[in-house]
C-alpha cells in the first residue's frame, strides 16, 4: 500500500504541531475554569488565555481585539455578519461564487424584506465591479464578496471592492477564510468592514472561527444567551481552541509569505506534470490571481467522483467539501462558464505548508494510471 496523499488544504488543514503544543496544557484538567466566571483564579486564568488569542487574531488582521467575536467557525461567522449586521431595508448583494453559508442567507434576507442582488463573475470567477457600481450607485448597500474562492481559489480584488464601497457609504463584508494562511490582510488598508475566517483553514483547530466587526457597527446576535462577548455572541467561548485558534494565526502571521511562494511552486509543478500526463486539461483556476494552494482542473469525458472512488488514498476533492452531498454540477463552475460535464470532471487539488515534491509526483502518476493514461 502507498502513503496517503493530503491534497485537501482548502477542506482542512492539519493542526501544526506548535499549534497543538499551545492547546495541550489547556485540554489537561488541571486547566479547569470557565472564562466567563468572574469570581476566582481559575476563570481569570482561562479569561486571560482567551484575550490573548483575540489580540492574536486581530493581529493577524490589522484589527483591534474587541472587534473579534469568537464563533464554532466560518460557517457561522458568515450567518453572523449577514443575518446580525445588514441594517433594516438595505439592500444586500454577494457575488455569484460566494460559499454556501453566505449564498444560504441570502433567501432568508429576502424574507426579512432585503432586496438582493447577485454580482456575476467573469470566466476567471473574478468579479465583474462594473457591475457591483450600478448596485452600489442605488444607495447604501451591504456588500459580500469572499477574498478568495475555496474551489477555484480566483482572488478578488479586495482593496477595490473596498474603496468602491468605501466611497459609496456601503457596508463592505469579507468572507476571508481561504486566504491568512497564504497572503497578509489588513482590513483598515482593505476597507473591510466585517471579516469571517476559520481555525481549520490556517492549520489551527476545527470548531472554532472568528468574525471582525468594525467599532463602529452594530451586530445584533444570532442566539440567545447569556452577555458572553458583549452579547453579541452567548455561549462559552472553548478555551483550547481559542488558544489554538491564536497560535495558528500568531504563525501564519510569521510565514504566510513564505509559504506562499513555496506552495506556488509546488502548484505549478503539480499543473506541469497533470497537463503532460493528461491530453485536453483544462485549466478552471486562474493562472495569475488565484489562491497559491489551489489547483481546479476538468478533465473531459471523466466522471470526477466515480474516479476518486478507486483513490480512497489519494486526498483530493471534486469540489467545495460543504458542498459535498448535492448531485447537481458546482455553482461555482457553472458561474465561470463550464457545462455540466466538464464540471462534474474537475478536481480541485489543495496544497498546502506540509506538501512535498514526491507527494506531487506520485498524485500525477496515480491520477494517470487511474485514468488510463499513466
Ligand atoms: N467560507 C469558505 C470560503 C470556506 O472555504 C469554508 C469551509 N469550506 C467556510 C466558509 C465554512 O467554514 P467552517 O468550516 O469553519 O464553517
Amino acid at each position: 500500500m502507498t502513503a496517503p496523499i493530503y491534497l485537501d488544504h482548502l477542506a482542512s488543514t492539519p493542526l501544526d504541531p506548535a499549534v497543538l503544543a499551545a492547546m495541550l496544557p489547556w485540554l489537561d484538567p488541571a486547566a479547569v475554569g470557565n472564562p466567563h466566571a468572574a469570581t476566582h483564579r481559575a476563570g481569570w486564568r482561562a479569561a486571560e488565555a482567551v484575550e490573548r488569542a483575540r489580540g492574536q487574531v486581530a493581529a493577524l488582521i490589522g484589527a483591534r481585539p474587541g472587534e473579534i467575536v469568537f464563533t464554532s467557525g466560518a460557517t457561522e461567522a458568515n450567518n453572523l455578519a449577514l443575518l446580525g449586521a445588514a441594517p433594516a431595508g438595505w439592500p444586500v448583494a454577494a457575488s455569484a461564487i460566494e460559499h454556501a453559508s453566505v449564498t444560504a442567507c441570502l433567501p432568508v434576507l429576502a424574507a426579512r424584506g432585503h432586496e438582493t442582488h447577485v454580482v456575476p463573475v467573469d470566466g476567471t470567477g473574478r468579479l465583474d465591479s462594473g457591475a457591483l457600481v450600478k448596485i452600489l450607485e442605488r444607495g447604501p448597500v451591504l456588500v459580500s464578496v469572499m477574498s478568495a474562492n475555496n474551489e477555484i481559489g480566483t482572488l478578488q480584488p479586495v482593496a477595490e471592492i473596498g474603496t468602491l464601497c468605501r466611497r459609496a457609504g456601503a457596508i463592505f463584508y469579507s468572507d476571508a477564510v481561504q486566504s491568512p494562511a497564504t497572503a497578509v490582510l489588513d482590513v483598515r488598508a482593505l476597507g473591510i468592514d466585517l471579516l469571517s475566517l476559520s481555525g481549520h483553514k490556517l492549520y489551527g483547530p476545527m470548531g472554532i472561527g472568528a468574525l471582525y466587526i468594525r467599532d463602529e457597527l452594530d451586530l445584533k446576535p444570532l442566539l440567545q444567551g447569556g452577555g458572553q462577548q458583549e452579547g453579541r455572541r452567548p455561549g462559552t467561548v472553548p478555551v483550547a481552541l481559542a488558544v489554538g485558534f491564536g497560535a495558528a494565526c500568531a504563525l501564519a502571521a510569521e510565514r504566510c509569505e513564505r509559504d506562499a511562494a513555496w506552495i506556488t511552486t509546488l502548484r505549478e509543478r503539480l499543473w506541469t506534470g497533470l497537463a503532460a500526463a493528461l491530453p485536453g486539461l483544462r485549466r478552471n483556476s486562474p493562472q495569475i490571481g488565484c489562491l497559491p494552494g489551489c489547483l481546479n482542473v476538468a478533465i473531459p469525458g471523466i466522471d470526477a467522483a466515480d474516479l476518486l472512488l478507486d483513490l480512497p488514498d489519494l486526498a483530493i476533492a471534486t469540489g467545495s467539501a460543504c458542498a459535498s452531498g448535492g448531485a447537481g454540477p458546482s455553482p461555482v463552475l457553472t458561474a465561470i462558464g463550464l457545462s455540466p460535464d466538464l464540471a462534474h470532471g474537475s478536481l480541485r487539488f489543495g496544497l498546502g505548508r506540509g506538501t512535498t515534491e514526491d507527494e506531487i509526483d506520485r498524485a500525477v502518476t496515480l491520477l494517470a494510471i487511474a485514468i488510463g493514461r499513466p
